[in-house]
């Protein structure tokens, strides 16, 4: 079995990967089995900030390994919050970032706008480096669009879940289940397009 690094710390995404590259013949093993630090996510993009999370594990462990970068970005705020969207209200009232206030912020940043100008949409960059010097990392890109809420619904999910309405589900995301979720998901359509061109 080739064993692969995977830049995350987060257990759904660990089992996730795995379960959809054993039959390619990997392992994915954990960043922080190898290592505590957190690369620098200078970068402007998410692909760029996804590449160096891969490069700074994989220069660390000496394997291959995979990265992802995710985010939402809202047509009507130039594509704001985007790579930012983790830390969008840091510091605001002197606080840290919360995806309460991170939603609460949104909500208050787009009060004037009309649902046909509340498009949003969630990103991923999904990436895989042979090596730190790979200059051909394969990249799949997943995209799930829909509008931003007047105020949030459901308790499922995480981050802007509560205010993004998906009009062919009928339901805001925090409204899915997991299993709905992870079928129509940007995550889940990055890694499928990862997987993919890593069968060829
Ligand atoms: P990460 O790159 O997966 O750590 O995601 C960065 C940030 O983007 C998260 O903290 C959330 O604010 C937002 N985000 C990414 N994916 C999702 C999602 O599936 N639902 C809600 N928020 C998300």
């Amino acid at each position: 079995m080739q064993k692969v690094v995977l830049a995350t710390g987060n257990p759904g995404k660990l089992a996730e990967m795995q379960t959809l590259l054993s039959p390619l013949g990997m392992t994915v093993i954990p960043q922080k089995q190898f290592f505590t630090e957190e690369a620098v996510e200078n970068g402007l993009t998410f692909i760029e900030n996804a590449l160096i999370k891969a490069r700074f594990a994989s220069e660390k462990t000496g394997l291959p390994a995979i990265a992802d970068d995710s985010g939402l970005e809202v047509d009507a705020l130039g594509g704001m919050p985007g790579i930012y969207s983790a830390r969008y209200s840091e510091g605001d009232q002197g606080l840290p970032a919360s995806d309460e206030r991170n939603n609460r912020k949104l909500l208050a940043e787009l009060a004037h706008f009309e649902r046909q100008n509340r498009q949003a949409c969630y990103y991923c960059a999904m990436v895989y480096l042979r090596h730190p010097k790979d200059p051909t990392p394969v990249i799949g890109i997943g995209k799930w669009c829909g509008t931003v809420l007047n105020e949030p619904r459901g308790t499922g999910g995480f981050g802007y879940d509560p205010i993004i309405w998906m009009p062919d589900l009928k339901a805001s995301v925090a409204e899915l289940t997991k299993t709905i979720k992870n079928q129509h998901s940007h995550r889940a359509q990055a890694i499928q397009q990862l997987v993919t061109q890593l069968k060829q």
